[in-house]
């Protein structure tokens, strides 16, 4: 069941140009899963709220974090204008985004900008618990520079060898591995070869997820009932 508190910043993190983490200072007592969301309320004039993912992992302990990516909105201003020592409220823990009890032997993850947040949720405590899950991530971006948590997930990657991070992008980058273009069924093919034997979890705009949703189940004949999304709405 979801609570209410009010807590303490304890850190921003600027993630990307456009994107920032607060991490929260975490009292011990309500337990979350990794990959759900909170409800974020900013004691800003006027008030405004927002559905988050968490970005922690219920292994790091003492904070919990979510990350934004920053548009002109009030939300998004009153937002970068945080400072640790201010408080917000949240209510926690929501959503059903999260592994198994007994998570799949294989997963993989197809997610767009910001809507790797739970992802990296879920990487993050399958590392740090050292499950043994097979992981695959197709993350999709614009650029390089819009990568979130890229250092995050290089260090995944090198301390947990069943994690691999195939970037696709819209524009090349010089020495940087990655396929250029859109997420479509080939590229599918060539970075999830034995997509058939992965859960699959989607996450980003409505739009994508449901592309990407259609996509899986229409050419590539993977059963809907191994497909887990979440909508970031709003976007
Ligand atoms: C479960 C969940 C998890 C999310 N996790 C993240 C996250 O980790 N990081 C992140 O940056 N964003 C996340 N979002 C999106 C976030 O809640 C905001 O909608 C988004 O960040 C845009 O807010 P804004 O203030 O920047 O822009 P604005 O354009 O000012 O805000 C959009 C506002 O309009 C509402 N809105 C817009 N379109 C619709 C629609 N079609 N139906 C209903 N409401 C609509 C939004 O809820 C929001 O209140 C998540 C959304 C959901 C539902």
């Amino acid at each position: 069941m979801a609570q209410e508190f009010e807590l303490k910043i304890k850190e921003v993190i600027q993630r990307t140009y456009n994107t920032k983490s607060v991490r929260l200072e975490l009292t011990p007592g309500v337990d979350y899963r990794a990959g759900q969301f909170m409800c974020v309320t900013l004691k800003s004039e006027p008030v405004c709220k927002r559905y988050l993912s968490i970005s922690s992992s219920p292994t790091e302990k003492g904070y919990i974090e979510f990350t934004k990516k920053l548009t002109q909105s009030d939300f998004s201003c009153a937002l970068d204008r945080l400072k640790p020592g201010e408080a917000l409220n949240i209510q926690y823990p929501l959503g059903k985004f999260t592994l198994d009890d007994n998570p799949s032997d294989k997963i993989a993850f197809i997610s767009g900008g910001i809507g790797i947040t739970p992802i990296r949720s879920i990487a993050k405590y399958v590392v740090d618990k050292n499950l043994g899950t097979d992981m695959i991530l197709l993350y999709a971006n614009r650029s390089v520079k819009d990568i979130v948590f890229k250092e995050d997930f290089d260090a995944m990657q090198k301390a947990y060898p069943k994690l691999k991070v195939a970037h696709v992008l819209c524009e090349a980058a010089p020495d940087f591995k990655c396929t250029v273009g859109l997420i479509n069924a080939q590229i599918i093919k060539n970075e999830i070869q034995d997509y058939k034997e992965r859960k699959f979890f989607l996450c980003g705009p409505p739009l994508m997820v449901e592309a990407m949703r259609k996509m899986l189940t229409e050419e590539l004949a993977v059963e809907k009932e191994g497909i887990i999304t979440e909508n970031f709405i709003g976007y």
